[in-house]
């Protein structure tokens, strides 16, 4: 006998993955040159120089036995401390090496949070405005909680507040925000920081304890014409940011980020504390050392992001001249495009046909779309246009 919970997950792999090794396998019976697969949020450019020169000194200058070692559990304290100067500086807000603790990425930032700030009963709720990472479903029902969705406001993606004040009772705990979103590509604009801000500041009121917001922010960098992404805790001290060098380093197979917890929020110390009971109840003992050292280097560096800004320009200006609709992303790498018949999975494996891998979105608890991750080579996309151009027409023809 194993876990039922368990097995499901295992056995049940994310419509995402799934696509992928569909991938993997087509290209090998076809050649990799007639496969478009856009289903992996895989960043397809290098990491910077900086970080494979940060990596070379360490390792030629540092004790093995320290570069190696464990660290502290919540991270090595001069890492914390490099991360909450910087955030000082950056974003003009308060931060504290002491509310700082270093994870495998986000996933396990999330995890960890979760876990942290649900009750230990069960039954607890935890609002995503959909469409949503689909993995908060898994880490907050393994939390112990329930996720409630709340569509995104129509239109452009944005938080609907009303909708959201709606979804509040009095088993809330959090709410979780990812801007730059996966898979939207929205931006959450100043005006929505702050009134989210009020509007959980005036709920927790109603409800008579803090809500947390957890603010996912992986693709933080990823931004396109200048656009700036608001720094939460700035509008919202109840405020856990969860930080990942993934995609904005090229680096998501090191597994290292971050969760900083405002040093104002409502029992700080005690958030902070049960952080660390969590991160060693689900065993993750201390975040890889090795990349916790080179991120004083790599602060506030990214890799080249220009390939994404061209991918996602040529992509939105073909796909709605070939008449898809979708709304012009603002940051991260995907695209969230309406599919041309009411089922998107359906969609999905007709745009196969035509070689073409595209997420449907209903694992992201807003059916009707699919999501095209540009993270791939200039070329690719060049090569993918005719054959989203006739899928376009195979629906036009009814054929
Ligand atoms: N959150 C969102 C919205 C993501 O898209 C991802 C990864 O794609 C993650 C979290 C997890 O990222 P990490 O590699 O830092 O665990």
């Amino acid at each position: 006998m194993v876990s039922e919970k368990m097995l499901e997950l295992g056995r049940r792999r994310s419509v995402i993955r799934e696509l992928f090794e569909y991938g993997r396998t087509r290209r090998a019976e076809i050649g990799e040159d007639r496969v478009f697969d856009f289903s992996l949020g895989n960043p397809s450019v290098p990491a910077p120089a900086v970080v494979g020169d940060t990596l070379a000194a360490l390792l030629r200058e540092t004790d093995p036995a320290l570069l190696h070692g464990y660290t502290s559990a919540q991270g090595d304290a001069r890492v914390r401390e490099a991360i909450a100067a910087y955030v000082r500086q950056t974003y003009r807000a308060p931060a504290d090496a002491d509310r700082i603790y270093l994870t495998a990425g986000a996933a396990a930032a999330l995890s960890i949070a979760l876990r942290a700030l649900l009750p230990d009963g069960g039954g607890d709720e935890v609002i995503a405005i959909a469409p949503y990472f689909p993995e908060y479903r898994v880490f907050t029902e393994n939390a112990g909680g329930r996720l409630v969705p709340v569509p995104a406001r129509a239109g452009d993606f944005g938080i609907d507040i009303p909708g959201l004040l709606a979804a509040v009772t009095p088993r809330t705990r959090a709410v979780i925000i990812n801007s730059p979103n996966n898979p939207t590509g929205a931006v959450l604009s100043v005006s929505d920081a702050a009134a989210l801000g009020e509007a959980l500041r005036s709920a927790s009121e109603r409800v008579g304890h803090p809500i947390y917001l957890l603010a996912d922010e992986p693709y933080r960098e990823l931004v396109y014409d200048g656009v700036t992404v608001p720094w939460l805790p700035l509008y919202y001290e109840n405020t856990l940011v969860l930080y990942s060098f993934s995609k904005s380093l090229s680096l998501p197979g090191e597994r290292i980020g971050y969760v900083l917890v405002h040093p104002d929020a409502a029992a700080a110390e005690e958030v902070y504390a049960a952080i660390l009971g969590a991160g060693r109840s689900l065993g993750y003992v201390c975040a890889p050392a090795l990349f916790q050292y080179m991120i004083p280097a790599c602060l506030g560096k990214t890799s080249d992001l220009q390939v994404y800004r061209e991918n996602r320009d040529r992509l939105y200006t073909a796909l709605t001249r070939y008449g898809y609709d979708c709304v012009r992303p603002e940051g991260a790498f995907y695209l969230f495009v309406r599919a041309l018949e009411p089922d998107a999975v359906a969609f999905s494996e007709r745009a196969k046909k035509r070689e073409l891998l595209l997420v449907p979105s209903d694992d992201f608890g807003y059916p009707g779309y699919v999501r095209i991750a540009y993270c791939v080579s200039p070329q690719m996309v060049e090569r993918a246009l005719p054959a989203f151009c006739a899928l376009a027409e195979d629906y036009r023809k009814g054929s």
